[in-house]
């Protein structure tokens, strides 16, 4: 059976997913539910509910055969949509085989340095992530997975094999549930296998207070980083412009001052992590 994949969007220029000029690739799919996410319409695949239709005010989405078509070329970008959008999914994804969505790589080659996957969570299309790589690290571009840490290592170990680096999430290390609306637990020790594996590029935070514990994160973080003084850790002041309206209230008072992201940088420091970067 051919290996295909639903794609959320494609950045062909970005400079804020990994080394240098890379084109990044969002699958649709996602396997925890964070209350901060910013990309709540890559959670879940289109269950054609057609409900989007009425509000596109360019026609760029219809319905075909109980099915819900988007035109690329009609939409304006509105957003309308996927805010209409009751299930976290988007009518404005893309179903791509390997080769399709190579050969849009291929035709951007020359200006990128590599792909970093993304989502949603990529982890969920590793055999078809894992063909993409072997296919276009042979251009001379590296290839790069952006994960929230939840995934299964021997599920996805033909995909950590295959990619260049990581750039791994790690929400928290307690109250996952209540952060991420999930009951794994795996991403601290999927991140100490990656690291031993010199296959981590950066680590991120976003800090966000009472849903974590933000002191004992960051510390048991670093406290491993610590041993890896390449790897950045990238500590993200928790924002709540363009989330929606329950997602505002839920953060409401939990939004950290930028003095207390600063000091905790310090913390992290000190503890021994090389580079650390903020984003405040
Ligand atoms: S994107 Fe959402 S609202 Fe539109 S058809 Fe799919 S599930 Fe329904
Ligand atoms: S973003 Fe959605 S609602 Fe707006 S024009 Fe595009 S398809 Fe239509």
């Amino acid at each position: 059976m051919e290996n295909k994949a639903v794609v959320n969007k494609i950045i062909h220029f970005s400079n804020v997913d990994g080394p240098g000029n890379r084109m990044a690739i969002f699958f649709q799919g996602c396997n925890i539910n964070c209350v901060y996410c910013h990309n709540h319409e890559t959670i879940n695949k289109c269950i054609n509910c057609l409900k989007c239709i009425p509000g596109c005010p360019t026609g760029a989405i219809k319905e075909v055969d109980g099915r819900v078509v988007f035109d690329e070329k009609l939409c304006i970008e509105c957003d309308q949509c996927i805010k209409v959008c009751g299930y976290s999914a988007s009518p404005r994804t893309k179903e791509y085989t390997v080769e399709e969505l190579f050969e849009v790589v291929k035709e951007f080659k020359a200006f990128i340095r590599g792909i970093t996957v993304s989502g949603g969570e990529p982890t969920l299309n590793a055999a078809f992530i894992t063909e993409l790589f072997k296919k276009v690290k042979p251009l001379g571009l590296t290839c790069f997975v952006d994960t929230n840490g939840f995934f299964d290592r021997e599920q996805i170990a033909g995909l950590i094999a295959e990619a260049d680096k990581f750039m791994e999430d790690i929400k928290a290390v307690d109250q996952i549930e209540v952060l991420c609306g999930t009951k794994m637990k795996n991403n601290l020790d999927n991140l100490k296998y990656l690291l031993e594996q010199n296959k981590v590029y950066e680590v991120r935070t976003v800090i966000t207070m009472d849903y974590m514990d933000v002191e004992n994160t960051l510390h048991t973080v670093a406290g491993i980083m610590k041993d890896y003084p390449e790897v950045i850790y990238k500590l993200i002041r928790v924002h709540a412009t363009g989330l929606r309206d329950e997602q505002k209230e839920k953060l409401q008072g939990r939004i950290p001052s930028e003095e207390y992201v600063k000091l905790l940088a310090e913390q992290v420091k000190e503890i021994g992590v090389g580079k650390v970067e903020l984003i405040l």
